[in-house]
Order: structure tokens, then C-alpha cells, then sequence
């Protein structure tokens, strides 16, 4: 089994290779991670990674393939015009759609995060910004946006622009009636904050429920927002649950 490649000292790794090894090992993990969280709805859901080299390429999980299941090796990479040029596996045509027009519109985000989890597409079915009710929740405080439509399943490019427009330069949209994505300086910061939002919209659910949540004021929201929604704070939160899934999982290194 191969070893796992550590983070880079600063920035990346000067040799592609180990780069894009480090990345595709942390999207196998993060994968694995959204099936151990209950992430998948059927063959809905993908992260992708930006290869170092060509980087109008990204890698993804295959198209019908359980997270629970997925290696290292079983990655694809994907290019501009949708055709899988390392891998034998499909792509899925909604994963093309969407990430391919995020990473265009977004260099300097290295990943991106979505599936159809079940919290964040019920509060996406409200058409409303997650509010600062929790510390956790601040961490989106002025820093995700709402696509405010629904088309159907998303399969063109244009509809994958549309939503890259609408996230702009921040770290997550909620799609309406439909769920989270998120975007990172790495895997792991994209993953985490897909893993957080998610968890502050069940929180947002379920204090909905019971009464009426007590707000943190806009400068406290903002301030907290600078403390925990940075991106090597993103990237940082994500080492737990990388411990975890290894030693869980160690296969997914393969
Ligand atoms: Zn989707």
C-alpha cells in the first residue's frame, strides 16, 4: 500500500507528480468520508481535484461507483471538452457540468464539493442563506451564496456557469432545491466545508424547529468568520477526520 504523501511545507509540491498524488489521495479520503457521513443519494455527488500539471484537468470520483468503495487509483481525470483521459471508468455528465465551469471560473481553488446530502437539500429546498445561529455557521457568514433556481438535473455547461457566477469568489452555494456545494484552496478545505455546512444546516433545521434561534450579531459573526473560515483553517479542521478514515479505511490509499 502506498504511503500517504504529507502535506506540502508551503503552497505545493514542486514535483506535479507528488502534487497531484497528494491531492488524489485526499479526494479518495474525502470520498470516503461522505459515505461514512451518509453523503450519497444513489449516483449523485462528486469532489474534484485540479491536476497540478494540466490544469484545465481535474479528477473525480467515477460516474456509479459507491464513495464507500473508492482507491486512489480508481480516480479519473477528466479534461475541458468532458472526455476521461487517465481512468476507464465513465464520468457523470452532472459532475462535468458543474466542476468543469467552477474550476474555470475559480483558479485559484484547487477542489470542489457536492452531493445530495440529506440536510443540506432539505434546507436548500427553503431558497435561504444559512444565518450566524452557531460559531460553526459563521464560518459562511458573508461567504455563500444562494442559486436561487431549479432547471432539473444539471447536464450543460451554460447552467454550470450560471451557478459558478452565482458562488462568485465565495467558499459555498446552496443550490435551491437541490443541496450544497463547496470550493477550497485544497481537498481537505473543500471537503471540510462541505462537511460543516451540511452539519450547520441540520443545526439551522433543528433549532427552526424547536423555537426561534438567537442570532450572533454581525460583528461578532464577522469577526468568528475570520477565526474559523480561513482556508488553512479549513484545511486544518479536515487532519481528524483524514486521521480517522486511514486508519479506518487504509485501503483507500491503493
Ligand atoms: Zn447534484
Amino acid at each position: 500500500m502506498p504511503d500517504l504523501v504529507p502535506p506540502p511545507p508551503s503552497g505545493t509540491y514542486d514535483d506535479p507528480a507528488q502534487e497531484r498524488l497528494y491531492r488524489k489521495q485526499r479526494l479518495a479520503a474525502a470520498l470516503r468520508l461522505f459515505s461514512l457521513f451518509g453523503f450519497e443519494e444513489g449516483v449523485a455527488g462528486h469532489i474534484t481535484a485540479r491536476d497540478p500539471e494540466d490544469t484545465d484537468t481535474f479528477w473525480v470520483n467515477p460516474f456509479a461507483m459507491h464513495f464507500g468503495h473508492i482507491t486512489v487509483s480508481d480516480l479519473i481525470q477528466v479534461n475541458s471538452a468532458g472526455t476521461v483521459i487517465s481512468g476507464d471508468r465513465p464520468v457523470n455528465s452532472a459532475a462535468f457540468a458543474i466542476h468543469s465551469q467552477v474550476h474555470a471560473a475559480r483558479p485559484d481553488c484547487v477542489a470542489a464539493a457536492h452531493s445530495h446530502s440529506l440536510h443540506g437539500k432539505a434546507w436548500s429546498s427553503l431558497g435561504r442563506l444559512l444565518d450566524p445561529i452557531t460559531q460553526d455557521a459563521c464560518a459562511f457568514y458573508e461567504d455563500h451564496a444562494l442559486f436561487d433556481d431549479f432547471t432539473g438535473v444539471v447536464l450543460d455547461t451554460e447552467e454550470g456557469k450560471r451557478i459558478a457566477h452565482t458562488l462568485g469568489d465565495a467558499k459555498a452555494v446552496i443550490l435551491r432545491n437541490h443541496g450544497l456545494l463547496t470550493v477550497g484552496h485544497s481537498v481537505e478545505e473543500a471537503a471540510w466545508w462541505f462537511i460543516t455546512m451540511e452539519r450547520s444546516c441540520e443545526a439551522q433545521l433543528l433549532a427552526e424547529a424547536a423555537g426561534t434561534p438567537v442570532l450572533i450579531d454581525g460583528e461578532a459573526a464577522k469577526l468568528t468568520q475570520n477565526q474559523i473560515g480561513g482556508h488553512f483553517a479549513g484545511q486544518f479542521s479536515f487532519q481528524p477526520l483524514l486521521d480517522r478514515i486511514l486508519r479506518e479505511d487504509p485501503d483507500l490509499l491503493d
